[in-house]
């Protein structure tokens, strides 16, 4: 059993965390003269810092305690915040699985931490031969799976994944920020099972939020609590934990957006797969496609002109676009646009 506090940066462990007046008095009624808030307006009290309201709506609907959960400023305070938890700067390594979600490196990087690339198989799943070798490295922290992966869209095999946690003794992240748009399971059951699990989803996507940043971790309490200790006392506004509320009680929007989604993105994959500067269309599981064309720098600049933005992957795959399914309408538009495109 892997034993989280060894795992944990001293500094971490002794630190004392900033006490905010609202974790001294958690009642919501009363004359309040504790905070040096403003005592006029509507906005003028600081935001429950634990999200208690929210936080019960995603416990209902993910079938998890609350003491299992953190929510972040977006999916990328979550990703900062472990490096801060368990890197030591200068010293110790994260490992994750190429290509994949940029912001992985970069936090590693803002922390000084070192990266270690192990590049996906031809099927784009994880190579375990070529990861095996790192796992009795002591330096090694974490482990990064993104699972649909983007940019390959693909999810990751469940018992690879499985096998990863069972045989590591550091932290495995895994980034679920595309599972509402996937028929494979999510690993959410494995939570409760390895203590050294962290599993982030974010409602910046099937949740159509990205404008209000509020990312989902799940974990054994025990990372709750370093995740708490650590994190800025208000890192979620009002504002956000209202508008992400709000979304609870249109659970069925969410729904048919989902559904429509995933319909336009099989019904885009198959037009695409019969276009002539198409390579190929990559299964996906998210809500996107990755498209391998022709010349992908030729036709992403032929879309720019037509002010139609996709992503160019064609640094980290070659010759390859990532597009983000829109509405009926945009994606004809885009399809309109490529079959005027001739190479
Ligand atoms: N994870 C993955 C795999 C992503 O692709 C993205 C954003 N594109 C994020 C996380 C960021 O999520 P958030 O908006 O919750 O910070």
């Amino acid at each position: 059993m892997v034993d989280i506090k060894k795992l944990v940066r001293e500094n971490v462990l002794r630190l004392t965390p900033y006490s905010c007046a609202r974790d001294e008095f958690k009642g919501s009624s009363g004359v309040f003269m504790d905070a040096n808030e403003n005592p006029y307006g509507n906005l003028n009290r600081y935001p429950d810092p634990y999200q208690k309201e929210l936080k019960k709506e995603v416990s209902k609907l993910k079938g998890i305690s609350e003491e299992k959960i953190f929510l972040g400023n977006g999916s990328d305070e979550i990703i900062d915040l472990c490096f801060r938890i368990f890197c030591n700067p200068g010293s110790d390594s994260a490992l994750m699985f190429t290509p994949t979600y940029g912001m992985y490196e970069v936090s590693a990087s803002v922390n000084d931490v070192k990266v270690i690339k192990v590049p996906l198989n031809g099927s784009f799943q994880i190579d375990i031969g070529r990861t095996e070798p790192f796992l009795s490295d002591n330096k090694l922290k974490l482990i990064f799976i993104c699972s649909p992966n983007n940019p390959t869209s693909n999810a990751m095999n469940y018992s690879d994944v499985e096998y990863l946690i069972s045989k590591f003794n550091g932290i495995v992240v895994i980034d679920e920020a595309y599972i509402d748009f996937s028929e494979k399971p999510s690993f959410m059951k494995l939570i409760g099972k390895y203590p050294n699990l962290i599993l982030m989803q974010t409602f910046s996507k099937a949740f159509g939020l990205a404008a209000v940043r509020v990312g989902m971790a799940f974990a054994d309490p025990d990372i709750i609590g370093y995740f708490n200790k650590l994190k800025p006392p208000y890192n979620i506004s009002t504002i956000n934990q209202k508008a992400a509320l709000a979304k609870f009680r249109k659970l069925d929007e969410y729904n048919r957006q989902v559904q429509k989604i995933k319909a336009e993105r099989e019904r885009l994959a198959k037009i695409l797969k019969k276009m002539k500067i198409t390579e190929m269309v990559y299964p996906s599981d998210a809500n996107f496609l990755l498209v391998k064309v022709k010349d992908a720098n030729y036709i992403y600049n032929t879309l720019i002109d037509k002010n139609i933005i996709v992503r160019n992957r064609s640094s980290v795959i070659e010759n390859c676009i990532r597009i983000t399914v829109g509405k009926p309408n945009e994606n004809n538009i885009l399809i309109k646009a490529l079959n005027s495109i001739s190479i």
